[in-house]
């Protein structure tokens, strides 16, 4: 089965973002935690947790990706800001082992000291793993588009978080590939495609792939800015979309889209992608 699906807001509740993707046919979603652009987040009580599992049995959409809030950045060097994005991050990888979700995304952070920057990520992560002992919800770390001083945007740094993580078999990566395309890995034919996934296997290793951002690209290859665009309607176009929904090593990956959301895109888009898969 084609695991592909969308990002669904929680607004109208936790179980809802289930009721609306299986709507639009997603069998799989990612949703926020928590509100995504304040630090404070409403109580998840056991009303919620109880509404959303019964929901994923209505639905049968598995799995539910969860996505942390934009305010954290566990690279930063101001003490404050580390902090609260350190017990910020602990608080939404908590309400994900609440809500049984098997993963929490995470932009990994920022820092202008892109070493600083690594190792501020690594000890954040390290510290939250040692504050969630028996936790079966695993952090993955996006791919970035590397806007502004944003780390993420080449395999290495990637890996290199992962290598000085503590339990860091606990970590995933997230590859979207907007943001990998505009950071300057190509996909957009057989030949380019296989070898960005030989490097990314070599670098990070394709075993720590947990879930796909389904995104095309409003911005040229390589130009190291973040914007989506629906697919096959930006730079990166179909051809790439179709190796990676056939690709047999990420069959049971998770596809989430994370476009444009107005009028019945999330509809087209996955209309789109189902139309690309030949299984
Ligand atoms: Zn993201
Ligand atoms: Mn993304
Ligand atoms: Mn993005």
């Amino acid at each position: 089965m084609l695991l592909i699906g969308a990002h669904m807001s929680i607004a109208e509740g936790f179980f809802n973002s289930l009721y609306f993707g299986k709507e639009v046919g997603c069998t799989t979603i990612q949703i926020f935690t928590k509100s995504a652009n304040q630090w404070k987040a409403k109580e998840l009580t056991d009303e919620d947790i109880e509404k959303f599992k019964q929901a994923q049995k209505d639905t049968g959409i598995s799995p539910v990706v969860g996505h942390d809030s934009y305010l954290i950045n566990t690279g930063t060097s101001d003490k404050e800001l580390l902090q609260k994005s350190r017990e910020t991050l602990l608080l939404e990888l908590t309400r994900s082992e609440k809500l049984g979700l098997p993963y929490l995304v995470m932009h990994p952070g920022s820092n202008p000291d892109e070493k600083v920057g690594i190792k501020k990520i690594a000890e954040s992560l390290s510290w939250v793993h040692s504050k969630s002992k028996n936790f079966k919800v695993k952090i993955c770390l996006e791919t970035t588009a590397g806007q502004g001083s944003s780390i993420g945007y080449k395999f290495e740094q990637i890996a290199q978080i992962i290598d000085l993580t503590e339990e860091n078999q606990r970590v995933g990566v997230c590859y979207d590939t907007a943001h990998t395309f505009e950071a300057g890995y190509d996909i957009r034919n057989k030949k380019v495609y296989e070898a960005t996934f030989k490097l990314f296997d070599k670098v990070i290793g394709l075993n720590r792939l947990k879930a796909f951002h389904i995104n095309d690209s409003k911005k040229d290859f390589g130009t190291r800015v973040d914007r989506h665009e629906h697919i096959g309607k930006g730079f990166i176009g179909l051809e790439a979309f179709k190796l990676i929904l056939n690709d047999k090593r990420f069959e049971k990956i998770p596809k989430i889209l994370e476009t444009p959301k107005e009028d019945d895109w999330d509809k087209k888009n996955l209309a789109t992608l189902r139309s690309l898969y030949k299984g």
